[in-house]
């Protein structure tokens, strides 16, 4: 589905990813640990075309969409790529001004010309089942952080991805609220939504997973299944953090 292959990435000076090589099958569920800094977010914000990356590229269903050099999302095969991967990040990023259900069908009826009639429909089935049917009017304001955070992956999702990112979409949350999150992600996983996840959530991790990857100094060190990477890790410093952090 996704080939990451030579990607480097340098803020500057700084040399945040060194040389990343990964390939994501399709249904696989990636969950991403690692040291604060190690460019867990970086590489997300690469896949989803949100940076310039300084080497290397990336593929999507076998559609090369990120290039060393471009400015992200150049051509038009750019961005029809970047459109099929939606991302949600730990601070909400709804539009204040709108309301729920005009923060789902803006980028569908904007970006694709869907009839507003249709999107809402889809819309509120959405939001039925992330539980937020009586929230369509709401503004962002008036909605608890676990509610925003669900709006938000619902509006992702409007577009119909073929790959979610998530970033520590829990981490800003009370821990009350954590729980309604996860579990509208892992309701996405049990329909085989391709994924990668930043978290630093043991629970969910376990969960969630098809795959661990633990990624520190600009380097995946070690990749294999949660129970591996988790529970026996063959890394020093996979094993270091683990005890640390989990
Ligand atoms: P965390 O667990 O704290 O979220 P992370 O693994 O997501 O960490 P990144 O956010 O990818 O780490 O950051 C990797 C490195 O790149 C850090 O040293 C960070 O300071 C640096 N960095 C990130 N964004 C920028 C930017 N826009 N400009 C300059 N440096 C940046
Ligand atoms: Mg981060």
């Amino acid at each position: 589905l996704v080939s990451v292959s030579g990607l480097q990435k340098a803020y500057g000076a700084l040399q945040v990813l060194q040389g990343i090589d990964l390939t994501m099958k399709p249904g696989e569920r990636l969950v991403v640990i690692g040291p604060s800094g190690g460019g867990k977010s970086t590489l997300l914000r690469v896949m989803m075309g949100l940076e310039n990356i300084n080497g290397g590229s990336i593929t999507f269903a076998g559609k090369p969409y990120i290039h060393a050099g471009a400015t992200p999302a150049k051509t038009a095969i750019d961005v029809q790529v970047r459109r099929s991967i939606g991302m949600v990040f730990q601070h909400y990023t709804l539009f204040p001004h709108l309301n729920v259900l005009q923060n789902l069908i803006l980028a569908p009826c904007k970006v694709r010309g869907e009839k507003k009639s249709a999107a809402t429909e889809r819309a509120n089935t959405l939001l039925i089942r992330f539980g937020l049917g009586q929230k369509a009017t709401a503004f962002p304001s008036q909605l608890s952080g676990g509610q925003k955070q669900r709006v938000a992956i619902a509006r992702a999702l409007m577009l119909d991805p073929k790959l979610m990112l998530f970033d520590e979409v829990t981490s800003a949350l009370d821990p009350e609220l954590v729980g309604e999150v996860e579990q509208v992600i892992l309701q996405l996983a049990r329909q085989n939504m391709p994924m990668m996840i930043v978290t630093h959530d043991m629970w969910f991790a376990k969960n969630i997973a098809s795959r661990v990857l633990f990624c520190a100094g600009g380097f995946i060190v070690e990749d294999g299944p949660p129970e591996q990477v988790l529970g026996a890790p063959k890394e020093e410093r996979t094993k270091d953090f683990i005890d640390r952090v989990f």
